[in-house]
């Protein structure tokens, strides 16, 4: 696995059961998943020399993030080493305007979109939104019923995002006018320009597709984000209509599908006020808003996406409990988490820790818990309750 953050630890972990020698491209001998792997090699993926020394031996090559610059991935491919996901699906979770071109070929419901060149152009995009006759107006308060169904797809504000190298939210602008419009063209990534998708929460659909084309999807979650960071999931998304979850987890394996995925997918996706379903982005890796199959799922995402890239059979991928809920724990105020422990352990017997093994800092995911059980409200507060208390935010 290239890359050694907490994802290549836990799926290192997975591995263990089924006697997988598991090889690891780490930056430093710090990071999550290198403290815990005993075959590290310590480079750059970013180097074509390092990755192709790494991948000697290697019968297949996975990864934690998607950094690993395409024509790489295509140098490996053509020494003959199986790359999963493959440079041609992967390039969809690591280009985001790749992936809208892609998502609307297929006729995938996406937030209205397109790359912009300047803050001009921006303010063009943000007009060709307004129903007509609202020019005038700056795209604010279009009546309902009016242009989109009543949504305001037109006019300021509008999300600009630089193409590649975001995450958590970083390389992500909301901006109100030309004037902001200018600070996302200052990196020279190009950027892409998308309505503010008026959205009552976000939701994960999860699937997991292996070379042979089987593929299992996970109940469709909900993801609640803090400051732009993954916070709560909840699984299965409560008060989901039954028909919108199948749409999701339809439209997840069609993307993985056509897309040629190999291995985890996530879709992250918008739930829109008036009742749709749009497509935010994508991951072909484990993802944040799958830790809870861990302890919640009969398979998880990690032991899947082994299977998957090892192209065996995939697992259950159904929940164990009616409700799953998974919180981050964030660096906090106190360095050391564990005397915490005693607490959170004594407090739920069923609560499950998964620390990274990282220094806290301020902010930082170091760790997440997952609990479940039959009622939701019980088991959100467990939650809650046990990531506060481990980041130090709640102290009884
Ligand atoms: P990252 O690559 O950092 O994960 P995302 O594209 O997922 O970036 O955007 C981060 C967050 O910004 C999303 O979780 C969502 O809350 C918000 N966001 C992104 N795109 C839109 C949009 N078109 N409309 C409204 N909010 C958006």
């Amino acid at each position: 696995m290239v890359g050694g953050g907490q994802l290549a630890r836990m799926t290192h972990e997975a591995g263990i059961p089924l006697g997988i020698r598991f090889k690891l491209l780490s930056d430093t001998p710090q990071d999550s998943a290198a403290q815990v792997v005993s075959d590290v090699v310590i480079g750059d993926y970013r180097d074509l020399d390092t990755l192709r020394d790494f991948a000697r031996g290697c019968d297949v090559i996975t990864f934690d993030h998607e950094h690993v610059p395409t024509e790489h991935l295509r140098a490996l491919e053509a020494d003959g080493i199986p790359v999963r996901p493959g440079p041609d699906a992967l390039v969809h979770a690591q280009d985001k305007g790749v992936m809208r071109a892609k998502l609307d070929a297929i006729g995938i419901p996406c937030p209205r979109h397109r790359i912009v060149s300047d803050p001009q152009d921006v303010a063009a995009f943000a007009a060709e939104g307004l129903p007509e006759g609202e020019l005038e107006r700056g795209g604010h308060e279009v009546p309902s019923g009016k242009g989109g169904g009543g949504r305001r797809a037109g006019g300021f504000p509008v999300v600009l995002k630089t193409v590649r190298g975001g995450y958590d939210g970083k390389g992500v602008w909301v901006v109100d006018n030309v004037e902001e419009a200018a600070e996302p063209f200052r990196a020279g990534v190009p950027v892409l320009a998308e309505e503010k998708v008026d959205y009552v929460r976000e939701l994960a659909a999860n699937v997991v597709r292996s070379p042979h084309g089987q593929a299992v999807a996970y109940p469709v979650v909900e993801s609640q984000q803090v400051n732009g960071v993954c916070d709560t999931v909840i699984a299965p998304a409560p008060d989901l209509d039954e028909t919108l979850a199948l749409k999701a987890e339809e439209l997840a394996l069609t993307i993985a599908k056509e897309l040629d995925v190999v291995g985890h997918l996530a879709v992250e996706l918008f739930q829109t006020r008036d009742g749709r379903i749009l497509v935010n982005e994508l991951a072909m890796r484990p993802h944040n808003s799958g830790h809870w199959t861990q302890d919640g799922a009969i398979t998880s995402q990690f032991a899947n996406h082994v299977r998957a890239v090892l192209d065996l059979p995939l697992g259950d991928p159904r929940p164990r409990a009616p409700w799953t809920v998974m919180v981050n724990v964030l660096g906090g105020d106190y360095p050391d988490m564990y005397s915490a422990y005693l607490h959170c352990m004594a407090r739920d017997p069923r609560l499950k820790i998964h620390m990274y093994g990282k220094d806290v800092k301020p902010g930082r995911k170091v760790g997440h818990v997952n609990t479940y059980g039959d009622d939701l409200d019980d088991v959100l507060e467990r939650a809650r309750h046990a990531a506060g208390y481990l980041r130090g935010t709640i102290t009884e």
